[in-house]
């Protein structure tokens, strides 16, 4: 049976330093759920070393974003170095609002860029949670963004996949279970296929997309939603409710 794993991704929010302690409280709820279920935040770059020590112990905070270069001359960017000097022990990268793909004609970060960043983290010593997820039209594109991981994937217990159809972030429509289901059996039948099944077995997926206090019981009861990637609604109390429907 693999841990379940729920992350809150607070994206650009929020606006104010003053209201981030009202957002590390609603984390406060997680706690009787940490001996069972990993769970993690992703504040703004800016933000997160005002908030890393103001969680409840046991959560994690994780970067949205980092360079797979180190420190110089790399304007806008965040190292493995300096994340892992602050005490952080995970990042996040590949999201779709990053890769581009609510619109860019050329995604900045294409599959083989993110491979290349996956292994340099890895090999630095940071966990990682790598996010996938299509647009509509290609459902296919979750599997694509994988195929250069393949060796990355083998590091089972450092990598954990976020399932994130674009078409369900920030749009108030979930996945139905079945549609996110079928999706993460196919990711984890294909790691089978292509690495082996220990490893498919092993490799925790997490869903995103519109994922609340709601709907996330029911999708928990699915055998290959191993948690949640949240947005919105890890800016609210209900955090708790989703990390609980999975513990
Ligand atoms: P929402 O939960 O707001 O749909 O966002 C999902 C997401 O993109 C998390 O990374």
């Amino acid at each position: 049976k693999r841990r379940p794993i729920v992350g809150g991704n607070w994206k650009c929010n929020p606006a104010t330093a003053s209201s981030l302690d009202e957002l590390c409280r609603n984390f406060d709820g997680v706690a009787p759920y940490l001996e069972k279920c990993d769970v993690y935040v992703c504040p703004s770059n800016l933000h997160v070393a005002l908030v890393k020590d103001n969680f409840t112990p046991g959560v994690h905070v994780a970067p949205q974003n980092c360079n797979f270069k180190g420190c110089g001359a790399y304007t806008g960017e965040m190292s493995v170095d300096q994340i892992q000097d602050l005490g952080l022990g995970w990042v996040l990268i590949g999201h779709s609002e990053r890769r581009g793909e609510f619109g860019l004609p050329t995604p900045a970060e294409s599959n083989q860029l993110m491979a290349t960043k996956l292994q340099y983290i890895l090999d630095q010593g940071l966990n990682c949670v790598f996010c996938i997820g299509e647009p509509l039209s290609i459902r296919q594109k979750g599997i694509q963004a994988i195929v250069p991981i393949l060796k990355a994937l083998e590091d089972k217990s450092r990598v954990v996949i976020a399932y994130e159809p674009v078409w369900a972030i920030g749009t108030g429509v979930a996945a139905t279970p079945e549609q996110a289901q079928e999706t993460h059996k196919g990711i984890r039948d294909w790691i089978a296929a292509n690495v082996d099944r220990a490893t498919a077995d092993a490799i925790r997926i997490q869903y995103g997309g519109s994922a609340n206090a709601g709907n996330a019981p029911e999708l928990s009861s699915f055998p290959d939603i191993d948690g949640f990637l949240v947005g919105g609604a890890s800016l609210k109390p209900e955090i708790s409710d989703i990390v609980k429907a999975i513990a």
